[in-house]
This record gives structure tokens, sequence and C-alpha cells, in this order.
């Protein structure tokens, strides 16, 4: 049995029988990692030492629960490889950039809490696109990540690195974070699942800030189950943080399975099925609306007349949220330092050496839709586009219980092939921008390949309606067996 392989859920089956120890996965994750990870490039930083030295308590912890025939806290002795844009006591926490490659967090993000109170142990932190500004995690200052599914492409971005970590079985779960699609669209170009919670589920406390008003959190994982799993423990009020909502978290994992998918109303929006849709995407995401159909549901088509406006709307809102962020990186407290005896040629070189490219263009852009005499027409505007883009969601959940679209319009492409064209990386995210913007959930699974590459079937739902998007992800992961698939990974 290749241990590095099993879901948590199958993991747990064999700790619960004593049949394998937390230390067994552990070591089968690190060595998972020395054969593929000079190729996948997944991790910025590994923590094997002391991920060893927790998986040696879990089992213990473990002992005593069999003994005493106690439950077991849910993550008990799981690996787990979280992004880096998440903050980690003790750990390194770049954000994959320069300007915080020496940060070490003195306290954990509240998502890190609950995940140690689960008993996950940490293997890593995951590259990503610095600040989560990208589509590739090829702006990570560090290096690029290479899909498991194609070492020549990209695994999408920013939680590229989460993504590949988890197709290649280098760990079994991650966290990534999703602003405009980054847990998402690297599902999806990665053949994992991955889910982006409503806004205010999830605790945004000690999560490095790229847009206040759209980051969520959102796990990775090889099945459905998984992704409820991670879900039920992150997801909570969180008094730490002002945008969390206090709402009780309901019974994710128990809601998959009571199926509901008989004469479940499905909306099928025409804006999202359009010509810049790669035939293999479009005739893999038909099928599994078939396969829906098949299960008993009924496919409406439906009208987002916005739709077209999310891409614009999203790059005003986020680089200008992002430029208020980022203006706290300045060298004085902590993170890179450039050094000069002169404090303001100090601040200059600081920003100017510890920021890329893109993190550059997008501190402009939102500077510039926030400067006075253009607010009015670029970031004030940019509100009101969003609330009709969220009062078409609101108008569509009234007839429909779901919407479902490809995740991404293509499959992963080549590494470099978009990098110099930054309109052409946007568009990657053509389909995962409007959700953030209205609040709402959603959820890419994996539903088959187009030349040896995996496609994602993105389902949204209401605002607050996880349940209803998971009961459908899993209904259809039960029909098909897409997400068991594998990438080869060729480690000589
Ligand atoms: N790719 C989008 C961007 O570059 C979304 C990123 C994200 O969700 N963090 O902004």
């Amino acid at each position: 049995m290749e241990l590095a392989s099993l879901t948590i859920h199958r993991a747990r089956e064999f700790l619960q029988k004593g049949e394998i120890t937390s230390t067994d996965l552990t070591r089968a994750v690190l060595n998972r990692i020395d054969a593929v990870e000079p190729r996948v490039n997944a991790y910025i930083t590994l923590v094997a030492d002391r991920a060893l030295d927790h998986a040696r308590a879990a089992d213990a912890q473990w002992e005593k629960h069999r003994r005493e025939k106690t439950n077991a806290p849910a993550l008990l002795g799981i690996p787990m490889a979280i992004k880096d844009v998440i903050c980690t006591r003790g750990v390194t926490t770049t954000a994959g950039s320069k300007i915080l490659n020496n940060f070490v967090p003195p306290y954990d993000a509240t998502v890190m809490e609950k995940l140690n109170a689960a008993g996950a142990i940490l293997i890593g932190k995951t590259n990503q696109d610095e600040f989560a500004m990208g589509s590739s995690t090829e702006n990570s200052r560090f290096f690029s990540t290479h899909n498991p599914w194609d070492l020549a492409r990209v695994p999408g971005g920013s939680s590229g690195g989460s993504a590949a970590a988890v197709a290649a079985d280098e760990t079994f779960f991650a966290l990534g974070t999703d602003t405009g699609g980054s847990v998402r669209q690297p599902a999806s170009l990665c053949g994992v699942v991955g889910m982006r919670p409503s806004y205010g589920r999830v605790s945004r406390y000690g999560v490095i800030a790229f847009a206040s008003s759209l980051d969520q959190v959102g796990p990775l994982t090889k099945d459905v189950r998984d992704a409820a799993t991670i879900l039920q423990i992150i997801a909570g009020y969180d008094a730490r943080e002002a945008t969390s909502v206090n709402r009780a978290v309901p019974d994710y994992v128990g809601a998959i399975h009571e199926s509901r998918i008989k004469n479940l109303r499905v909306g099928v929006p025409k804006q999202y099925f359009i010509a810049g849709i790669e035939k293999g995407v479009e005739d893999a995401v038909r099928a599994a609306i078939r396969v829906l159909e098949n299960l008993g549901a009924t496919t409406i088509e439906i009208d987002l007349p916005h739709t077209d406006y999310a891409l614009p709307t999203y790059y005003l809102i986020a680089p200008a949220e992002a430029s208020a962020n980022l203006a706290r990186y300045d060298g004085v407290k902590y993170g890179y330092r450039a050094e000069s005896s002169d404090v303001w040629e100090m601040l200059r070189a600081t920003r100017g050496e510890g920021f890329g490219v893109e993190v550059k263009r997008r501190i402009m852009l939102g500077t510039y839709a926030l400067s006075a005499g253009y607010y009015d027409a670029y970031y004030l505007q940019a509100q009101k586009v969003r609330t009709l883009i969220k009062q078409d969601f609101d108008r569509a959940f009234e007839n429909v219980d779901v919407i479902v679209s490809p995740t991404s319009p293509t499959t992963a492409f080549k590494i470099g092939a978009r990098i110099d064209d930054p309109l052409q990386m946007y568009l990657a995210d053509l389909f995962t921008l409007a959700q953030p913007l209205a609040g709402i959930p959603a959820i890419s699974v994996p539903c088959g390949f187009a030349d040896g590459l995996p496609i994602g079937f993105q389902i949204m739902g209401r605002a607050f309606d996880e349940e209803n998007i998971l009961r459908v992800a899993y209904a259809y992961e039960q029909a098909t067996e897409w997400h068991k698939k594998k990438p080869v990974i060729s480690i000589q």
C-alpha cells in the first residue's frame, strides 16, 4: 500500500485500527518529497524533523485513545502543507516575497491554531505567487512550481505549491487562499479538489492580506469528503477577525452523505460557456453536467448578465486593497531591509528590491485607482458593479440551487507562456473572479482530462450554503472516477 497516496479518511481508518502510525504516514510523505520534490518544487520550507517529533507525540496520543476507547481529534497524526501566506508560529512565512524572506511569525493564524488543535502535523510551507498575486506560481520570488501531470507546465496559482503537493502525494491535504480563484484554479489544473468558502466563513486572522474584502482560506484535498473534513475544522467565528461571521458551523461531513440530487435545480450560465474555452474543457464540463442530470438533477440555462465585468471590477478592487495592505512593508519593523544610512533611501530601496514586478504593477494600479480625481471613476464605479454582480447571483439563486461552470477556461499552460503578458495571465481567472466579488462559496472537482491534463468542474452555491455544494460535489464524485487518477512523475 502506498501510504502517501491515501486520503485523510482512509488514513484515519488505519490509524484508528492501529494498523499504521502517524510516524509511518509522516515518513511516507517525507520519502515521497525526497523522490519528487526536485522535479515538482512545491515547498518553500520543509520542517521534517519537527514533523517527525510531532508524529511521535501523535502516536502516543493515538495509543491512549485506542486504549481508553475515546475519540481522537479529527486530524490526529495527519500530515499537512500550508500556503506560505498563512502565519505559522516559529516557521518562516514569506508570502512568496523577498520582502518577507526572513519573517518568522511569533503567532499562528487562527486556521493554524484550529488545525494544530485537531492534531494535524505541519510538513512544510508551500510555494505561491508573491502575495498571492498570480495564476501560475511563476510570480514566486523563489522558484516556479511544476505541474505534477506535466513538469513543463504551471500548476496554476496562486496556491500552486499547495495544489501540486496534494496532486503529487507530497501531503495529505493543504490550505490555500482564494482571492480571485487561487484555490480553485490550481486545484483544477492539478486534478485535485479545491474549495473557496463564503466570505466570512473562515477567519483571516494571521493570513497575510492581499485584498481584504475578497481573501478567504480554503482546503485543497484528494477528494470531497476530505474537503468537508477540513472545512469543518477551519470554519467558524473568530472574535479577533472583524469580517468573520458569527454563524453556527453545520455538520459538513454529515451533509455530504445525504443525497439530494433528485430534483436539484442546476443553473448553467450561458456567460460561462464562451468562445475562449478550450474544446476539451467544454466537453468535459458538459459531460459532468450530464452526470448530474443522470443522477436526477434538472438543468436550467441561466443568465448572469454582468459576468463580463467581473474581470475589470476585480482588477480595480483587488489592486486598490492590495496597495493599502502592502503599505506596511517598509523594512522598519520586520522583513527585508535594504541597508542605507538615509531613511528615505532605505524605504525606497527596501520596497524597490523587496517587491517583484507583478506586485509593483498592482501597487501602481491600486494607488492610481484610489487617487483623488480618479477614485469616483474607478474604485467607486467598481464597487457599484460589484453590487450588480452580486445581484446577478441573488436573482439566479431564486430559481436554482447550485450553478455550475468550468473552473478554468483552459488546462495547465506551459511555464513561461503567459508570464510576459499580464492580460493573458489575468484571463486564467475568468470564471473564478465573480464568486469572491459576490461573497459566495464554490468548489472545483476533477471532471476529466484533455491531452493528459486535468480539468476542473466548478460548483457554486448561495452564501453560507457550503453544505449544498459539498453534497453535489460528493454525489458527482461518487458517480465518477476522475479523482482517483494520479500523475506519474518521472524521477530518475
Ligand atoms: N490570479 C488572481 C490574481 O492574480 C487571483 C489570485 C488569488 O486568488 N489570490 O489576483
